[in-house]
Parts: structure tokens; C-alpha cells; sequence
């Protein structure tokens, strides 16, 4: 089935640069023994579509070359992190099929390594304890066209500076009262070799280390590091880390790290009609736009899921946008079929019926049940499931028509004095209808033709068409949540004087309150996908219980013409 979890086979089918280059690694004179990649998300959000991309290069990679994949937890800003963010990436991250190497890492655990190789560039002339404050560091620091100024204590002594560096770290400082830099080239034409931020001030408890640090490090000064201290052989990332490789080579070099990685970057996943920032998708939670990290609209891994999206189509897809250096728009539909083809190929199928009209069978006995039996999967050994028929049916309502000159290639679906077949059931003929006293119809009277069940009838009761129905006495009421894309703009956070928040589409949401499922559906699981014959492909919401069940809609069965 299409949740398949198990992690052998997640490796890439195709190939991209970074295949080439890691075969051409081990086909160097100098091979590295084993491939080791890593996946560092920060713990300050959920982890959204594009870190799946990320997620299935790094892991899949490695996967490829029988190497390993470390994820690591790159915690160095202890405000905007928490445990449950933690929490919530490692369960996105096993979904989607993959298995870390050995315990999760955390760049935290290196504090200790970090702070003495800090103190490693102070002794060697290459760091100092800067005291412009944020504004001024801004300014000494130039743009692209200026060149910048050295800072006025960038000829502390080692001395100095070891000792200023020690008080730093005890807690002697305030906050933003000065910070540890590398001692570069202010007037690099690479920004960030202009004497870039080590270690800064920060009086917060760490979700993993307590108390014990008031300083942390910067991300650059860490990551590199921290890949050098996992033996990781390819870092890659994403291209706006680019520019920042000179400094991460820079570190490798100037420091008595145990390896050398390199890094590789790629161009990040954009998506059409979706966000992929985790801070922008935390001011939708923020702002209650959304129910939460993994309310169904969310282009999170989490929503995903909760929207019925399968960990394979999701894998698949990654590997259909490939992977690159080149920047481009994907378009939300290219995901949407990778989740459709999985579905149709994977999913259970079961009737429920939306907006119901009462079908009254007159030749069936009001007393009587007949229960049928119907392939749980038209192809796939999934077994059957009991379907009850019984005098009272549901059918749809756009299911009926009273014009009767429809021809029968024009409406395939019931009229009266003509056949249908209701789906795993009968053949019935709709004999005449009850209105109410606005002229509605409320009630058909129809009959079957008997032995019709899994049998074609004689030429003379030959149906139009199929349709699906449910026993109105057996049916479990359910709720409908229809889902639409979240924003209305196809590039919702590139407008400059609007606010994506502004762009939010007000029918992304709409919930039918009451529709009739088949008896089967009060077994479906959370995250267990249906494709409701005719109506669209379902999933049970985590929410759903037996009390109340609550099933999402995945998507539409076809893609919807109108955009
Ligand atoms: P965001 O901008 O959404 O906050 P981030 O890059 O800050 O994302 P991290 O937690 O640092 O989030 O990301 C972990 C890894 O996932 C990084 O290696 C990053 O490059 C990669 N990644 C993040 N967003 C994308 C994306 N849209 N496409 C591909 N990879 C991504
Ligand atoms: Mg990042």
C-alpha cells in the first residue's frame, strides 16, 4: 500500500549533479570510505515541501552510494526552537520512509568543541571581541558597492581578547554588548568575509543545554564544524548558502578539525500557489489563518499527511522536480498529480454520498437486508467489504434528472422509465417521483431487476450507466471537509506592496456538514486513503472518531479545468 514505510528502496531512480559528483568522489585516486550526508533542519518550525526535496536528496543519496544520513538538529537560536518542533520533524521525517543514521544529532552537543576551536582562531591572530554595538557593526560592515571599515577593536591583543572572551562566556555582558568575530578581509568583495559574527550574547536557556551557555554560536561557525565533527563528506544545501562557502572553507582550513566536507548547494523547491518559508507558515498559525502546523491546506509535511497526500507520492514527486542549481517555479499541479496517481493506483474504494435523494426500491421488501459483497480495490488484493442494500437508498442528486429527453450518451445516470445500475448492486428502473409542495423532488420510487446483482441483465433493462448509492438504513452520517488551495495568487508572498496574508483564499475551506457513508467507512483509520467512487479521493481526519466521523478530501478524482 501506498503508506509504505519501510526505508529500502527510497533511493533515487534518477540521477542529478550531486550523483556525479559524489561518483566522481569515489572514483578519484582519494575515495572517501564511506558517504555520509546530513539533513540539519532548525528546530523553529515544522518542516513544509521543501525539505521533503531536501530530506529525499540527502537521505536518498546516501541511501544510493550504501552510505549514511545523520540528521542533526541545528539549534543555535534557543529562542525560536523548541521540543515540539523537534518532536514533529523526526515523526515527518520517518513518514516519509527514511531512517537517520545512529542517535539524532544536535549541533548543541558540539557547544563545548565549538567554543574551544573559538578560542583556537583568537590564539592564532584570526578572531576578536568586537564592541560595536548592531547599528554600527552595520555600518563598518559596507554594502556590495562600499567597501567596509575595520572595526576600531580588531587590533585587540590575543591576550585581550582570550580574556574578554572567557568573561563573555561567564556572563559578564550584556546582551549585544559585544560579540566574538573572525578577523578576515573587511574589504571582501564577499560580504560574508567581512569579519562575520562567531558568537554572540544570548541570556536564554537552550532546549537542550539549560543554563549552561550564554553565548552561542552563529550558524556559519557552526555548521561546518559540526559536519566536520560527523565525518559528513557532502554538505549540501540550498544555493543561498552559495556565497557563504568561502567562510565555510575558510573554518576548515583555520581549525584543527578531525575531516575536510565540502559543500555542495541546490536550488531550493518553489511551489506555485504555496508558501515555503517556515516563517511565513508561522504567521499562519500565529494569526489563526489556519488551524494549525497541520491543518490539511498546509504545504507542511504534517498538513500533508492530515490532507491524505502518501508518503510515496510525495517522495515521487521530489524525484520528478529533480534536482539542480538552477531556480524555477514548480507548478502545485505537478504535486497534486504525484498524489492522484498514487491514489488511484493504492486507495480503498468506498461509496458515500454527498448530497443525498431518497430512492425507494417498491419490489424490496421493507424487512429485508441483503448484504453484498464488494472488492475493497478493483485490482489489489485487499478483500472485500460488506455493502448492505435494503428498500431505502441514497443516491446523489445531480444523479437524477427529470428531463427524460436527455439521450441516454448525454446522461448516463437515471431518468424515469430507464435503467441504472447501482455500483456492486441491482439494476433499477426510477418508476416516478414525490415532490414537495414546492415542486422539488424529494423521493423516487423505483424498482429493481432481479438477478442483476454481479450479472448483466437481458438487452431490454441495458443500464446508462453506473452511479453509487448507500443503504439509507444503514448509511453513518459524516462530515466533509473540501479542501481548495490556500491562496488565490499563484505567487502569494511576491507582491510588494501586498501581504500574502492578504491572498488567502476564502473557500480554501468549506465543510459539508452531513453526508451518508457506506457501514465499511466506520472502520477507516487516520490517514488511511479512500477514493469515494464518483466524489473524490477521502481521508479520514485525525480527529475522526466513531462518534463523529470526519473524512478530508485529498483532491478532486480529475484536475479541475478552471484555474
Ligand atoms: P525556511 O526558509 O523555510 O525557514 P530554512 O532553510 O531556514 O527554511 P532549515 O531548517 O534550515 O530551514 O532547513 C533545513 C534544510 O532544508 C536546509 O538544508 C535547507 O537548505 C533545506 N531547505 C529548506 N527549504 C528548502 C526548499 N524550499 N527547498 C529545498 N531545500 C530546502
Ligand atoms: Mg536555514
Amino acid at each position: 500500500m501506498s503508506t509504505d514505510n519501510s526505508t529500502a528502496g527510497n533511493a533515487p531512480k534518477t540521477t542529478n549533479f550531486i550523483h556525479q559528483i559524489i561518483e566522481d568522489d569515489l572514483n578519484s585516486s582519494n575515495p572517501p570510505a564511506k558517504i555520509v550526508t546530513r539533513f540539519p533542519p532548525e528546530p523553529n518550525g515544522y518542516l513544509h515541501i521543501g525539505h521533503a526535496k531536501s530530506i529525499c536528496l540527502n537521505f536518498g543519496t546516501a541511501e544510493k552510494y550504501n552510505g549514511v544520513c545523520n540528521l542533526r538538529f541545528d539549534d543555535t537560536n534557543p529562542e525560536k526552537e523548541s521540543q515540539e518542533y523537534i518532536d514533529a520533524i523526526k515523526k515527518d521525517i520517518s513518514w516519509l520512509g527514511f531512517e537517520w543514521h545512529e542517535e539524532v544529532k544536535y549541533t548543541s552537543s558540539y557547544f563545548q568543541q565549538l567554543y574551544l576551536w573559538a578560542v583556537h582562531l583568537i590564539e592564532q591572530g584570526n578572531a576578536y571581541i568586537c564592541d560595536l554595538d548592531s547599528e554600527q557593526a552595520r555600518t563598518y560592515r559596507g554594502d556590495f558597492t562600499t567597501p567596509g571599515k575595520n572595526s576600531p577593536y580588531r587590533d585587540r591583543s590575543v591576550t585581550e581578547n582570550l580574556a574578554l572572551f572567557a568573561r563573555m562566556k561567564d556572563g559578564e555582558f550584556a546582551e549585544g554588548s559585544c560579540s566574538l568575530r573572525a578577523k578576515i578581509d573587511m574589504k571582501s568583495s564577499n560580504m560574508n568575509l567581512r569579519d562575520p559574527m562567531l558568537y554572540r550574547i544570548l541570556n536564554v536557556d537552550h532546549h537542550q543545554t539549560g543554563d549552561k551557555w550564554c553565548i552561542y554560536p552563529i550558524y556559519d561557525f557552526a555548521h561546518g564544524q559540526s559536519d566536520a565533527l560527523e565525518g559528513i563528506t557532502h554538505s549540501i544545501c540550498t544555493l543561498e548558502f552559495e556565497g557563504h562557502r568561502p567562510l565555510y572553507e575558510w573554518f576548515i582550513e583555520n581549525l584543527p578539525v578531525p575531516a575536510t566536507p565540502r559543500q555542495y548547494e541546490f536550488s531550493r523547491l518553489e511551489i506555485n500557489y504555496t508558501v515555503t518559508s517556515k516563517r511565513k507558515l508561522k504567521q499562519l498559525v500565529d494569526e489563526k489563518m489556519v488551524s494549525g502546523w497541520d491543518d490539511p491546506r498546509m504545504p507542511t509535511i504534517s498538513g500533508m499527511r492530515r490532507r491524505g497526500f502518501t508518503a510515496a507520492a510525495i517522495r515521487r514527486f521530489c524525484e520528478m522536480v529533480g534536482v539542480t542549481r538552477s531556480n524555477g517555479v514548480v507548478d502545485v499541479g505537478m504535486l497534486e498529480s504525484a498524489v492522484r496517481d498514487d491514489l488511484e493506483q493504492n486507495a480503498r474504494r468506498a461509496m458515500c454520498v454527498v448530497d443525498p435523494l431518497k430512492v425507494t426500491i417498491s419490489n424490496f421488501a421493507e424487512d429485508n437486508t441483503q448484504m453484498l459483497s464488494l472488492a475493497v480495490h478493483p485490482k489489489l488484493p485487499m478483500g472485500d467489504r460488506e455493502l448492505p442494500f435494503s428498500r431505502n437508498l441514497w443516491i446523489e442528486k445531480q444523479d437524477f434528472s427529470e428531463d427524460t429527453s436527455l439521450g441516454r450518451k448525454k446522461f448516463k445516470r437515471l431518468v424515469i422509465g430507464d435503467y441504472v445500475r447501482l455500483r456492486g448492486a441491482y439494476v433499477i428502473k426510477a418508476d416516478s417521483v414525490i415532490k414537495d409542495d414546492s415542486g422539488e423532488v424529494v423521493e423516487i420510487l423505483a424498482s429493481l431487476v432481479p438477478d442483476t446483482v454481479g450479472a448483466n441483465p437481458p438487452a431490454e433493462f441495458k443500464p446508462r450507466g453506473v452511479i453509487h448509492w448507500v443503504s439509507a438504513d444503514h448509511a453513518v452520517p459524516c462530515e466533509l471537509h473540501i479542501y481548495d488551495r490556500l491562496f488565490t495568487d499563484a505567487a502569494p508572498d511576491k507582491h510588494k506592496e501586498k501581504s500574502f496574508l492578504e491572498l488567502i483564499n476564502p473557500d480554501s475551506l468549506r465543510v459539508i456538514e452531513r453526508a451518508w457513508a457506506e457501514p465499511s467507512l466506520k472502520n477507516a483509520q487516520v490517514e488511511m486513503g479512500y477514493q469515494f467512487e464518483r466524489t473524490g479521493y477521502f481521508v479520514a481526519d485525525a480527529q475522526s472518531s466513531a462518534a463523529k466521523l470526519v473524512f478530508n478530501q485529498t483532491l478532486p478524482l480529475r484536475e479541475s479545468k478552471a484555474k
